[in-house]
């Protein structure tokens, strides 16, 4: 592995400063830096470690409002209490994350600033219609996370910025939310296919708000606005979820890798959404299967 120089700022200033004065590339846990540089796919002669930055690691709820420092770990998003109960999707995605070695070191913001379409906190901060918050030399700006999503390990950010927080509005009472994840293997295994759904209905009867996001079978985590749109106002049974399961698949864009073929994400993308659908309406102990 080449050399590198590795700095580390105490404070989110020094961070910047650094930044700004082309001190090299930003790294929080370094779970997908350090690979990425051992296999000769990223060079770079200098890391700014932000790890001793503390005052980025936190989960803060207040007013209905979810606000989550950059340097947040997977396990301490799998271990909040608050976020089980406003953000589901989002603790259970970050359960599914690597190892406990993983999850301990691995960070929101680092899953954020990777930009994988595999990524798999990107998809549940699609449905809650996350923002983050953004530092740099010319101050503090605020993003959508579809907007910050470019392409495959492309984001929006300016060479000396550094991402400081992920907010999002609690889901609604009553909204019930689901992710699925599909990988070769049960454990430590990269999605070939994943889901997030929120799903509120009108008094248990038709669906009054639905949110869908795919990860893993486009350039970026996507939103499916036409499967969502199509759901409101029906039943959820076997025949109207799986149509939205077609519908969804007909948005993705996936490709041909080490892991699937583009066909079998796409199927995987069909079934799945088809059974969280069921799953969260209640209706998925018979007719979740395919
Ligand atoms: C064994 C193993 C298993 C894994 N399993 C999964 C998995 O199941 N699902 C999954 O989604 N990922 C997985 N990963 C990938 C990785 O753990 C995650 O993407 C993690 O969130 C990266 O966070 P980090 O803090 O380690 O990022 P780093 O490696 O430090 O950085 C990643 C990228 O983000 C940038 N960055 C980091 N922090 C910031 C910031 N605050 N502001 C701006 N840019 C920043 C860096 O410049 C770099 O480009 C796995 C990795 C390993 C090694």
């Amino acid at each position: 592995m080449q050399e590198f120089d590795f700095v580390v700022p105490k404070t989110l200033a020094e961070a910047c400063q650094m930044l700004s004065d082309g001190y090299g590339r930003p790294v929080a846990g370094c779970t997908d830096v350090l690979p990425q540089m051992r296999h000769g796919k990223l060079k770079t002669e200098r890391l700014v470690d932000l790890s001793r930055i503390k005052s980025l690691a936190y989960i803060e709820h207040s007013n209905g409002r979810i606000s989550i420092g950059a340097l947040t770990t997977y396990e301490q998003m799998v271990t909040d209490r608050q976020l089980h109960d406003y953000a589901p999707v989002l603790a259970q995605a970050a359960a599914t994350v690597g190892c406990r070695q993983t999850r301990n070191r691995g960070t929101l913001g680092g899953n954020l600033g990777n930009a994988s379409p595999a990524g798999d906190t990107l998809p549940p901060l699609l449905i809650l219609n996350a923002q983050v918050v953004l530092a740099g030399s010319s101050g503090e700006r605020r993003m959508a996370v579809s907007d910050l999503l470019l392409a495959p390990g492309k984001t929006a950010l300016l060479p000396d910025e550094i991402i400081t927080s992920v907010g999002f509005e609690a889901l609604p009472r009553g909204m019930r939310s689901l992710f699925l994840k599909l990988g070769n293997r049960q454990g430590m295994a990269v999605s070939v296919a994943s889901v997030a759904l929120a799903l509120q209905l009108d008094g248990g009867g038709p669906v009054q708000d639905v949110r869908i996001a795919l990860g893993a079978v486009a350039p970026t985590a996507i939103r499916c606005p036409e499967a969502e749109k199509f759901l409101i106002g029906q039943q959820i049974d076997p025949i109207t979820a799986g149509a939205a399961g077609r519908l969804a698949a007909q948005a993705c864009a996936p490709i041909d890798d080490v892991r699937a073929s583009a066909a079998y994400r796409r199927h995987a993308i069909q079934v799945l959404v088809k059974r969280g659908l069921l799953s969260l309406s209640n209706d998925g102990d018979s007719h979740a299967d395919n």
